[in-house]
């Protein structure tokens, strides 16, 4: 087969691989459509010789972890999760092909990227047997990754020399530092009344409201004066509201009891003791605070490998980022395991219309492929 054939069937392959993964509804609500793209995977995985399929669970989600006979660590983990972000039409789970590129949902947070690392193993594999590689698959990245990477690496203990996580930076970009994330629920309580009578009350609403405005006015504070432009001035304390509640249902009732939850992203030097030292002084005594999540800045320590690969293969500059955003890696990083986080050209994620570049699928391959082969001296 000549080599344009190689690219083109490749490129069929993966998109194929892609498309029919997007038909499943693999979300966090449908936990049998999870099921079915685990079983999609290993059909296209037991055929390989030689490797070794795992399945493990935990609080309803599964993993599966495939590795070479006789290999329980392996020296190059591809590591992918499955689940992709709920949709508010429940028949918006297909895609098409358009201008190079696959939509659909989950395209490219992540099931593009698992289409990758699925041909990656089954090329690796045949060609070099035994080759200490692996492949691990989750199914709860979106809510977190405490029953996906952080139970395998934590409970199960699976080790690797490196992780490899299509999931952050791009082609050409290799995450380096993640911001620390905190996410918290602050209560206020009040006093119930009349809505007529609000002197013989006290509004947990506005007493939260209060609090709220003082903690973003606090965090305001951090923000640059010029427009943020990722990678130039984002790198800064940021909290967002993201819910705000109360039991009551009556109108002409002030409510005793109010909630807010909010996501705090933080770089260093400032860590999740200081940060919430810092908010819990700003919000002043009188209500609760608790938090829901929280995981330190994260330095991934990318091998200098890997950014050599991209640039043999690309032919452009590397650049190393700063991520706004979280990732799996930080469940590796707490053991001391280097992450390569770069991820082929993917576009509006989480929403309906989310797309992965086809071209830059096969790019990513091949980086992948000559990393592999040159840190573990496989023969091309
Ligand atoms: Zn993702």
């Amino acid at each position: 087969m000549s080599s344009t054939n190689d690219h083109e069937s490749l490129k069929s392959r993966l998109t194929s691989l892609t498309r029919d993964m997007i038909l499943i509804a693999s979300t966090e609500s449908r936990p049998e459509e999870r099921t079915r793209c685990f079983e999609f995977l290993r059909h296209h995985l037991d055929a390989t010789e030689g490797l070794r399929l795992d399945s493990y669970e935990r609080n309803g989600h599964q993993s599966l972890v495939v590795r070479p006979h006789g290999c329980d660590s392996p020296d190059v983990l591809l590591c992918g999760h499955l689940d992709v972000i709920e949709h508010s039409e429940p028949d918006g789970y297909h895609s098409h092909v358009e201008d190079g590129r696959i939509y659909g949902p989950g395209s490219g947070d992540m099931k593009g990227q698992i289409a990758i690392m699925v041909e990656l193993m089954r090329a690796l594999h045949r060609h070099h047997p035994g080759a200490s590689v692996g492949l691990a698959v989750t199914s709860d990245e979106e809510r977190g990754g405490a029953d996906g990477v952080r139970f395998l690496v934590d409970d199960v203990g699976l080790r690797c020399g490196v992780a490899i996580i299509p999931d952050g930076g791009s082609l050409c970009d290799i995450t380096v530092e993640e911001k620390g994330v905190i996410h918290a629920r602050i209560t206020q309580a009040g006093r119930e009344a009349h809505g007529a009578r609000p002197w013989l009350g006290e509004n947990a609403i506005e007493r939260l409201m209060l609090r709220l405005t003082r903690l973003g006015n606090h965090f305001a504070t951090y923000w640059p004066s010029e427009p943020i432009d990722e990678q130039v001035n984002h790198w800064f304390p940021t909290c967002s509201i993201t819910l705000c509640e109360t039991e009551n249902t009556t109108v002409n009732r002030i409510p005793s009891r109010a909630s807010a939850v909010v996501d705090i992203r933080f770089p260093p030097p400032h860590d999740v003791a200081s940060m919430l030292e810092e908010v819990t002084e700003i919000l002043g005594p009188g209500c609760t605070l608790e938090t829901l999540m929280t995981a330190e800045p994260t330095h991934l320590a990318p091998d200098p490998l890997f950014s050599e690969a991209t640039k043999e293969i690309t032919g452009k500059d590397v650049a190393m980022v700063r991520a706004s955003g979280g990732s799996d890696g930080r469940f590796f990083r707490d053991h001391g395991i280097p992450v390569n986080l770069s991820r082929p050209l993917v576009g509006n994620l989480h929403s309906i219309d989310e797309w992965i570049d086809i071209e830059s699928m096969v790019t990513y391959y091949r980086i992948c492929k000559r990393y592999i082969t040159n840190r573990l001296s496989l023969d091309r």
